[in-house]
């Protein structure tokens, strides 16, 4: 399993894939990066002109090939015809492939433990090594300035309209962008050795205003690996925020008027100093570190969710 479905592999069966698409929708549903809602996808390794993704049920209940659509880039539309119903939201995953050639799998969740950097307006930040590839910043995408005239306003991206305004937010990289260069001294070969700096966004995660999170990753593995840190930097933050606040709490700082009964004329509250964030070495350094190392935690979480009976993969193995 370690081998991993992209990019490292020079050929991805399908039948392999879709073995690990089911995998990693029970991978996100164990570490609860994915409940009822979210969804992962991945780009079809024969024709990067369409994408699998699972059809419309909770993703820890996928079980078969016949749970997954194949859709096109261009539209979302279903390649067959008469499939199984399929997610709403899977604009989101198309539109991303359609702007990124270099993307490969996208997630989508609604994570509780990132969803207050969502809606508090403090930025969401890379504090631990596991997290660098968060960048030097993390967009909120806010739908409310894009909805077409006519189109309901749930937050949900039903449309392509809505998957554009999406993806144009994740940036394409610049030659001297975070996750350029990161991909480049990482994966010198990978997409075959076309890589073009706008072919990768500049953003591996992006903040979804009152909704959660999208990221976009190289491979399953990846993509993976990404939402499960990005929710587990949240937590961190969220954590570090806290205890800060409680142990140095806020003195303030001003002028008492003594002659009028000691009433404050005027104060300013004084925090006491912020958080430690990693610098934007650190985060590129860390990044590319812990890309080397995706195969490990993804073999421990393939482990956890075969031996947990929720699960059913009954996909057959491909060739290895
Ligand atoms: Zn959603």
């Amino acid at each position: 399993m370690s081998a991993g479905y992209f990019p490292k592999r020079e050929k991805v069966g399908l039948e392999d894939l879709f073995k690990g698409l089911v995998t990693a929708s029970h991978i996100l549903h164990h570490n609860g990066i994915v409940d009822a809602y979210g969804h992962i996808s991945v780009r079809s390794p024969d024709n990067p002109a369409t994408f699998w993704m699972p059809c419309n049920i909770p993703p820890a209940l996928i079980s078969t090939p016949d749970d997954l659509i194949e859709y096109n880039v261009e539209d979302a539309t279903p390649v067959e015809k008469n499939v199984k119903p399929g997610y709403l939201e899977r604009c989101i995953h198309s539109e991303i492939y359609k702007r990124f050639p270099a993307v490969n799998s996208v997630v989508h969740s609604h994570s509780s433990d990132v969803l207050p950097y969502c809606i508090s307006g403090v930025p969401l930040k890379p504090t631990i090594h596991l997290a660098g590839f968060l960048g030097s910043s993390v967009p909120v995408w806010d739908i409310s300035s894009h909805y077409p005239s006519g189109s309901k306003h749930d937050l949900l991206v039903r449309d392509t309209t809505l998957g554009a305004s999406l993806s144009a937010s994740f940036k394409p990289a610049t030659s001297a962008g975070f996750l350029y260069s990161k991909m480049r001294s990482a994966l010198p070969s990978q997409i075959g050795g076309t890589a073009e700096p706008d072919h990768e966004p500049e953003h591996a995660v992006v903040l979804m205003q009152s909704h959660g999170f999208t990221t976009a990753a190289h491979g399953i593995e990846e993509a993976v690996f990404q939402a499960i840190y990005t929710k587990e930097a949240a937590k961190a933050q969220t954590t570090a925020l806290a205890i800060r606040n409680a142990h140095f709490g806020r003195t303030v700082e001003g002028n008492v008027d003594v002659e009028h009964g000691g009433k404050i004329k005027s104060a300013k509250v004084k925090a006491e100093g912020d958080l430690k964030y990693l610098t934007d070495r650190q985060a590129r350094d860390t990044s590319e570190a812990m890309q080397a190392t995706i195969s490990r935690p993804w073999g421990l979480w393939c482990r956890e969710v075969e031996i947990n009976p929720l699960y059913k993969n009954e996909c057959p193995s491909g060739e290895d």
